[in-house]
């Protein structure tokens, strides 16, 4: 049986020692060079774009979904970027182009615009690329390079992110460094897994014609040939695989065999907070019709705060939540600076997560102790420079800064989300789904029936109160924040500062701080109560600005405060809930035998509501999780390649706690 791929630890990556040969960036650690300055752009557009056939099979491409290149070693994304150049040359106007590229040793941002400046031709692709540049860590990282065209950056060793890899390929581009100088990647698995994720007749190009490359290729199924090589070279490789073989990574967990693939011209979407809006908006970014369903308002639940943070808080130990967040913290970071450059609805002011006590202390010296990540993303920090980040005297001696992270708007956001076209919202309140042979019925309170192809449920606490989710378990957890005009003479923090709760800098004058945590409690009336947790909280996180605001002559009581309650929805394991609705009757039978012996898996594929989807379970922390658990579901629904590795899509998946009841039943 095929294992489960295990994920490789979460930290930074090494840095690949550049030095510069003649202008042309080379590595030191392989003792070979990128490309060549006189032809490097030539020998790419030969070696992978023509020998892939690109420029004819992009003109060609009708298919909703997008056509996907897969690339071992992205390196200065010099054939990323010529691949896109040729895309936008010759792709029909509704066509997509999805890049996915591996690479072990990321080149910081400014080593890639120095190696890309000798391509000026190709200045506007840099551009958008060196924006979205991410950190040297491992991971996928998604970046929306434009409307049509996606770069998945797979962060780390080529043969473990192509194992991770939830997507299939159309045309590989087999790069990096030559087999001699790069054994470790050029190896049997790479081979294997490229064949594992093509689509059928998937094609693949490559410079060079080692003994080793042929045999790999062959015994994984793929048919070469040699053909011309670019300027001194006298051959290179080309190929095709007719039937790739199938994914043996669901022997093991068959139950999250994604169902397969439906049309997808109209969707449906109920409830406008930040799980609905990120999934219309990523369904509509893909050309599809969207009907936003509404019971009530735009960001009318947990959504509707004025202002709230963009914060995560990892475990000690890596595990499949933390990574999860931590993917969704950079992606939501990726995706705002994308949405709204001007900050107008969000900042990246940062977060600090103080540690106030000796026990959370200890947690974040085991988090610093077991990750090694860039200080760009994460660092640990001392009472003094604490001061300096908040702006005012801290009483923590140590806390996690996370820079990237920072504050947001989320109405506005929700608002904003919607106003992009393709999205028609409307007023009604969603009662009972039913299938019909066209897809779906939606059935309103008004009396009223709606029809679509998919339905994607993303109504927070409420989301399991339809027949088909019913077994999708999700708790109520009430919050409040508490609200407060500043006097002129007191200001709020420069960071998000954490403890138990959260207080952001002031915006237009008006502070905020909360938030109150009630388990199965789904009131939204403003409660006393809940401002005096909040302004204890507040004195306990900054004791230096409750005692500011008293010396200015504010009563810190509930009679002075704004506020808004909401109720949060939470999974019994506290991660969100992203994927197809499975049909939990059809599980507990199928997978009956894993309550007597959980080895005993059942060869069975799980079943599922054909088209109909979940976003929910964000608890507090949707807005770190909400925009890429919608990646999740836009791109399954599109038939693409997934924004994270694979076991944490089956981390996400709606169905996971029938799988784990099952097993804990024994
Ligand atoms: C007080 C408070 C403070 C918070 N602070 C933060 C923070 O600082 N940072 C953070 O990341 N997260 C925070 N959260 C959590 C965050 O708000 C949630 O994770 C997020 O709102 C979840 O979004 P959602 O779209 O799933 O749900 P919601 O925003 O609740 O949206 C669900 C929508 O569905 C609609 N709906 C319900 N039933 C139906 C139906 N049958 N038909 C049609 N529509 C329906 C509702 O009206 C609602 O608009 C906070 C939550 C609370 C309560």
């Amino acid at each position: 049986m095929t294992q489960r791929p295990t994920l490789p630890p979460l930290g930074a990556l090494k840095a690949p020692s550049l030095s510069w040969n003649a202008a042309s960036p080379y590595s030191e650690a392989f003792g070979d060079v990128y490309f060549s300055r006189e032809n490097g752009r030539a020998e790419t557009e030969h070696v992978f774009i023509h020998a892939n056939h690109l420029p004819e099979r992009f003109s060609h491409w009708r298919e909703t979904r997008p056509f996907v290149i897969g690339e071992t070693g992205f390196g200065t994304g010099l054939n990323m970027l010529c691949a896109w150049a040729c895309f936008e040359r010759h792709a029909l106007r509704h066509a997509r182009l999805h890049l996915i590229s591996t690479e072990k040793y990321p080149l910081t941002r400014e080593e890639l615009a120095q190696a890309l400046e000798a391509w000026p031709e190709l200045a506007s692709q840099t551009a958008s690329l060196l924006t979205q540049w991410p950190a040297a860590v491992s991971g996928i990282h998604r970046l929306h390079l434009t409307d049509r065209v996606t770069l998945d950056l797979h962060f780390g060793d080529t043969c473990e992110r192509l194992a991770l890899l939830d997507g299939q390929v159309d045309a590989w581009f087999l790069d990096g460094f030559a087999p001699a100088k790069n054994p470790d990647m050029w190896q049997p698995e790479l081979f294997h897994s490229m064949a594992a994720r093509s689509r059928p007749e998937a094609t693949f190009a490559t410079f060079t014609c080692a003994g080793i490359v042929k045999r790999g290729l062959k015994a994984a199924g793929f048919r070469w040939q040699k053909v011309p090589g670019y300027g001194r070279k006298r051959e290179m490789l080309a190929g095709r695989i007719d039937t790739p073989p199938l994914d043996g990574r669901r022997q093991q967990t068959p139950w999250f065999t994604p169902p397969a693939v439906k049309p997808a011209a109209h969707i449906v979407v109920i409830g406008a907070g930040i799980a609905g809006t990120s999934v219309a908006a990523a369904l509509a970014r893909r050309g599809l019709r969207v009907s936003m369903i509404e019971k009530q308002a735009i960001g009318a639940g947990g959504s509707g705060n004025q202002q709230g943070a963009l914060y995560v808080k990892l475990a000690a130990q890596t595990n499949d939540q933390s990574r999860v967040y931590f993917s969704g913290l950079l992606y939501s970071r990726r995706w705002l600076e994308n949405l709204d450059p001007a900050h107008r609805f969000w900042h990246d002011s940062g977060v600090i997560q103080l540690a106030l006590s000796e026990k959370e202390t200890r947690r974040q010296q085991r988090f610093l102790g077991n990750h090694s990540l860039p200080n760009s993303l994460l660092e640990g920090k001392d009472g003094h420079s604490l001061e300096k980040l908040v702006g005012m005297e801290v009483t923590a001696e140590s806390a996690l800064f996370y820079p990237q992270a920072g504050w947001v708007k989320p109405r506005k956001l929700c608002e904003h989300l919607l106003s992009r076209p393709g999205i028609r919202y409307r007023q009604g309140e969603v009662v009972r789904l039913n299938e019909s042979p066209q897809g779906w019925l939606i059935h309103l309170a008004s009396g009223e029936t709606l029809e679509a192809d998919q339905v994607v449920v993303a109504n927070a606490q409420l989301a399991n109160h339809f027949e088909q989710t019913r077994e999708v378990p999700l708790q109520a957890v009430r919050g409040q924040v508490s609200t407060l005009a500043l006097p002129e003479n007191v200001e709020g923090p420069s960071s998000v500062v954490c403890a138990g709760g959260y207080v952001p800098p002031a915006v237009d004058g008006v502070l905020t701080f909360g938030a109150s945590f009630m388990p199965n409690n789904a009131t939204t009336q403003v409660e006393d109560q809940d401002h005096l947790s909040n302004i204890d909280e507040l004195r306990r996180t900054l004791p230096a600005l409750a005692t500011a605001l008293e010396t200015a002559g504010v009563d810190l009581t509930p009679a002075n405060l704004g506020g808004r309650a909401a109720v949060r929805a939470a999974s019994p394991d506290k991660s969100p809930y992203a994927g197809p609705v499975p049909k939990a009757d059809a599980w507990q039978q199928d997978y009956a035998l894993l309550r007597k012996d959980a080895t005993r898996v059942p060869a069975v594929a799980g079943q599922h509501y054909p088209g109909l989807w979940i976003s929910a379970a964000h608890g507090s922390r949707g807005l770190a999780s909400a925009p890429l658990c919608a990646e999740v579901i836009a791109s399954r629904i599109c038939d693409e390649p997934m924004p994270l590795e694979a076991p944490l899509v089956d981390h996400l998946h709606p169905g996971r706690r029938i799988i784990s009841a099952l097993i804990r039943a024994q």
